[in-house]
């Protein structure tokens, strides 16, 4: 047994109101610098949409994570052959910036002197790479729900009488949404640095923070291709990649990152996790995608047991990280109580960063007259976000696990709630 610690972060999308606050101050934080205008560390998205960049889950055309080659061994998605013709002809499996996005800057002194139009604002928004006035602002990470509200707006109107529209707006009702906060995962098994040539990106030994060293990166760009979360970011000023630091000065320091300490909705939790470094690859390389979830969670170990702490102690972990990891909320959420998923298993990296599937569906479930209150789900079809969804996006399509973590949700709101509601409702609770 190898013991190693990690930092990792649960963020309980039940509670996230997409106010983007985390993104916010993230970037003011770390990336308000020119090479880096259009690169957000965390961006929240609005799901199911595309995403930022553009399709970042479509590993078909961007080749990122790990896949298991015909001899069951693991190897990169983009393979090495690929690489060295990458290196000579240029990587093709690289976002440009119009997946991204281009950012803008309104000219607010016209914004206060232009005549009064149908469609506000009037000033037209500034490129920050081209200094260009821009024309239209085609797409951006958030376009779903603005196209949502768009739809919102045209019902309204009593022109709305196109039957093609109406018909897409009847589809539109029908939709469902939910917000999802992305940052690096911190990978247990990180495919950007193995696809590094220059050995730039590193994991940190005491903490499993993923750092890029900018004396050593060579701007080759693998890792953008690599990481198939599309959380490396290329500063093309400086010529170097650079990606979520998990705001390691302040970690060093005792305090939260930037985006859990700013977070409006309380939605971000930081612990501390022990696990069997000697168990990664098996547990990456586990064939069947639908059991890397359980096989991923069979890694952690049990920080309460004395043999662990004894053997976290003889591999040099510092004393209050082990007493850190005995009440670290990450590892109740998603080792014991098993409410926490990771994003993705199926990419193979092992990612660090938790979520707790939204509770929103079955609450209007319950609404509605479907869920009795002591936490049963009698007919989880009915719930408006679709468990496939969430299976698809959170356990490699294994429902399950996504089943057992909302009816544990469900069973604990039941339960807070009869304990203060008794008879009288009690607005304090709800
Ligand atoms: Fe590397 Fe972060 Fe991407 Fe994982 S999510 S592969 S650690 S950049
Ligand atoms: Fe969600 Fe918190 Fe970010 Fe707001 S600050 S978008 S609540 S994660």
């Amino acid at each position: 047994m190898k013991v190693r610690a990690q930092i990792g972060m649960v963020l309980n999308l039940d509670k996230c109101i997409g106010c983007h606050t985390c993104s916010i101050t993230c970037k003011n934080v770390w990336t308000s610098r020119e090479g880096v205008e259009y690169a957000w560390f965390n961006n929240v998205e609005t799901k199911p949409g595309i995403g930022f960049p553009k399709e970042w889950e479509n590993q078909d055309k961007w080749n990122g994570g790990w896949s298991r080659n015909k001899k069951g061994n693991l190897e990169l998605k983009i393979g090495s052959k690929r690489r060295v013709l990458a290196n000579i002809f240029g990587n093709p499996d690289l976002p440009e910036i119009d997946d991204y996005y281009e950012p803008f800057d309104f000219d607010y002194q016209h914004l206060h002197t232009a005549k009064p139009s149908k469609h506000q604002p009037t000033a037209r928004p500034r490129s920050l790479i081209t200094g260009k006035r821009m024309e239209k602002v085609e797409w951006g990470p958030n376009w779903e729900e603005i196209l949502g509200t768009e739809f919102e707006k045209r019902k309204k109107d009593k022109n709305f009488d196109d039957v093609v529209q109406k018909d897409m707006y009847g589809q539109f009702e029908k939709t469902f949404m939910m917000y999802l906060p992305r940052l690096c995962e911190h990978c247990l098994n990180p495919a950007c640095v193995a696809a590094c040539p220059s050995g730039a990106i590193y994991k940190r030994e005491e903490d499993g923070i993923v750092l890029i060293d900018q004396d050593k990166c060579r701007g080759w760009r693998m890792c953008v291709s690599g990481c198939p979360y599309k959380k490396i970011y290329y500063n093309w000023k400086t010529g170097k990649s650079e990606k979520c630091t998990f705001c390691y000065p302040r970690i060093e320091a005792g305090q939260p990152t930037t985006c859990s300490e700013t977070c409006v909705g309380r939605i971000r939790y930081l612990g501390v996790l022990l696990y069997d470094a000697d168990r990664i690859e098996e547990a990456a390389n586990t064939p069947n995608e639908q059991d890397l979830y359980e096989e991923q969670l069979g890694i952690f170990l049990d920080p309460h047991d004395p043999e662990v702490q004894e053997a976290a102690r003889k591999e040099g972990i510092a004393e209050n990280w082990i007493q850190a990891a005995q009440r670290s909320p990450v590892y109740m959420m998603a080792m014991q109580w098993k409410v926490a998923l990771p994003l993705h298993p199926e990419y193979r990296t092992l990612p660090m960063v938790w979520y707790v599937p939204p509770l929103s569906p079955i609450q209007s479930a319950v609404e509605a007259g479907h869920v009795g209150m002591d936490g049963e789900i009698p007919n989880l079809k009915s719930l408006r976000i679709p468990l496939r969804y969430l299976a698809n996006l959170l356990t490699a399509g294994d429902e399950k696990p996504i089943v057992r973590a909302l009816e544990r949700m469900i069973a604990m709101r039941s339960y807070k709630r009869s304990q203060h509601v008794d008879g009288v409702e009690d607005l304090d609770v709800l």
